[in-house]
């Protein structure tokens, strides 16, 4: 399962859409950033340099919180011989619940999925959560190829980040044949020059794309027919072949042209994914409706095929509201887990003082730990290696797998009963 995968792309944005949220009552909420090269005694040292600065914090209710969280981050550092090889991200500090004095302590670190580049110490109102905003939208990358009789040129979209890889010339010769050479000599040196610049833009193209850990697609553009003809007579490895996603008209090559098809694609790009999920429910469906036995569906039925280690794809919905509790009795101390959908469990948190322990029959169970069922039935499955899709509710089929399936489906590796 590739860290880059649906599922951690889904709780990195979930978390970050939790830390922008947070806001301190002074300028106490500390952000930490940590480079993989980093020695972590230097950051305590640099650490323990802020919390004596914080002792010139004026108002005390700010210096303590300042202070206190400076505290709790060296405490968790401790925790790491030396960061991790992306580095390591520490959020900390007292959020808020309510009125002035409600504040509590939250500490949450983060592994980036890309490496940290630069130190990072900040103390602010917020959470400074932009790097990591920036990270999740460079994960997917895509492949730029723009020719035209007179060149080529080679770039790389990561995220928002264009980058112009290589520029070369074609070699063709120009329109008009020279005085005195026949048409036909004309045309076949000019066939060979075509041919010969297909051939080196295809091995550049294999170069710079087949290694590139997330490619979705390569735009192809320029102005003119050349483009399509690069389409039928490349040379690229078949894998991209496969991927040209569109095919475009541009007014230029080079970088006027890179940003003119990036513009132009943007709607593409977003449909990507969209296709990708579309795929994946449909391929649930058509076990479904083929009736094969190797689909699921349903907290029991899935959960049931997870224990069974049959499951191939779990597909989750990232509308599902639903959440798994522990239950702890006061009186004979039995635990149990529930598993609650959408308003029940607000429902059960209410009423909790009324239901019976099934081991005592005493009406003093409480809650101990409450977590997301995504998160828990993802978890399942990745402690067993199975492929885990986060799909949204942006397609028809993604609302489907919501509304009809209850947010839980599975396709298995053969039929399970
Ligand atoms: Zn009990």
């Amino acid at each position: 399962m590739s860290e880059r995968g649906s599922l951690s792309r889904f709780r990195l944005r979930r978390a970050l859409d939790n830390l922008s949220s947070k806001e301190g009552r002074g300028t106490e909420l500390i952000s930490l950033y940590v480079p993989p090269d980093r020695q972590i005694s230097d950051v305590t040292n640099n650490l323990r340099q802020e919390y004596g600065t914080a002792s010139n914090i004026k108002s005390t209710t700010t210096r303590k919180h300042v202070q206190d969280a400076i505290v709790k981050v060296i405490q968790r550092l401790k925790l790491f011989k030396q960061p991790p090889p992306n580095g390591l991200i520490i959020f900390c500090g007292a959020v808020p619940r309510g009125p002035p004095g409600s504040e509590v302590m939250e500490i949450y670190s983060i592994i980036p999925p890309e490496p940290i580049s630069t130190y990072l110490y900040r103390c602010d109102s917020r959470f400074h959560t932009d790097i990591l905003e920036n990270m999740l939208r460079e994960e997917e990358s895509y492949g730029i190829i723009l020719v035209d009789t007179s060149g080529a040129t080679l770039g790389v979209l990561r995220g928002r980040r264009l980058e112009i890889v290589r520029e070369i010339t074609s070699g063709i010769p120009g329109k008009h044949r020279a005085g005195g050479q026949s048409a036909r000599r004309f045309e076949r040196l000019r066939e060979m020059g075509v041919n010969a610049f297909f051939g080196r833009v295809s091995e550049y193209a294999d170069e710079i794309f087949l290694h590139l850990d997330d490619l979705k697609g390569i735009l192809l553009g320029g102005p003119g027919p050349t483009k399509h003809e690069f389409q039928d007579k490349n040379k690229m490895h078949y894998t991209l072949k496969k991927q040209i996603l569109v095919t475009l008209d541009t007014a230029y090559i080079g970088e006027q042209g890179v940003k003119e098809i990036v513009e132009r694609s943007s709607e593409t790009i977003r449909r990507v994914r969209y296709i990708e999920e579309k795929e994946l429910v449909q391929s649930f469906l058509y076990e479904l409706g083929h009736d094969t036995g190797m689909s699921v569906y349903g907290y029991d039925e899935v959960l049931n095929s997870l224990d069974q280690g049959v499951v191939k794809i779990l597909l989750l919905s990232e509308g599902l509201d639903a959440k798994g509790v522990d239950l702890s009795c006061s009186v004979c101390g039995k635990q149990s887990t529930r598993t609650l959908f959408g308003p029940d469990l607000l429902k059960f948190e209410e009423n909790l003082n009324k239901e019976i322990c099934t081991e005592c029959g005493s009406t003093s169970l409480s809650l101990t730990q409450e977590r997301d069922l995504l998160d828990i039935l993802a978890d399942l499955a990745e402690e067993k290696g199975i492929d885990v899709e986060v799909i949204s509710t942006e397609t028809e089929e993604g609302s489907m797998l919501l509304r009809s399936f209850g947010g839980i489906a599975a396709v298995l590796h053969f039929a399970s009963r």
